[in-house]
């Protein structure tokens, strides 16, 4: 990872602890572009960010895209193609939305939560996601917490 994206997170990550939402919003407009701006807000209010923590106390943040999950590595990683690419290869933009969006989800309170994750799932979880961009394991507990607590 470029000093570029670790000076740019570390940046973020102080504006939105200090500024509003909306605000923040246009500071990543400022930065990363309409388009990616636009997405971010999308996975903020979706709740596209989801924070698993496993029974031997790791944490691990993942983004639910529509068809693709992806690893988040606060302030560090995406598992993402625009990341990869835009990111580390061409150095287009600092970081990509799924960054930005973990950043702003934590600090707003805005994600989802999933605790207890065994072992297993997490490394279920884990390989799926680097195999298939995709985690059904993921999507099945996320499923299974919601309707336990719509019962
Ligand atoms: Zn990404």
């Amino acid at each position: 990872m470029s000093e570029k994206t670790a000076s740019y997170l570390k940046d973020l990550k102080k504006y939105a602890k200090e500024h509003i939402f909306e605000e923040t919003l246009s500071y990543i407009k400022n930065t990363l572009g309409a388009h990616r701006t636009s997405r971010v807000t999308e996975g903020v209010y979706e709740n596209r960010v989801v924070k698993c923590t496993t029974l031997n106390g790791r944490t691990l943040w993942f983004y639910l895209g529509k068809k693709e999950v992806y690893l988040v590595i606060p302030m560090m990683f995406c598992s993402c193609m625009d990341f990869l690419i835009n990111v580390v290869e061409r150095k287009i933009v600092p970081a990509c939305y799924h960054l930005a969006s973990q950043i702003l989800a934590e600090n707003y309170g805005k994600y989802r939560r999933l605790s207890n994750i065994t072992v297993d799932e997490e490394e279920a979880i884990l390989e799926e996601v680097e195999k298939y961009k995709y985690s059904p394991t993921l999507v099945r507990l996320l499923v299974k917490k919601e309707q336990i607590k719509n019962i």
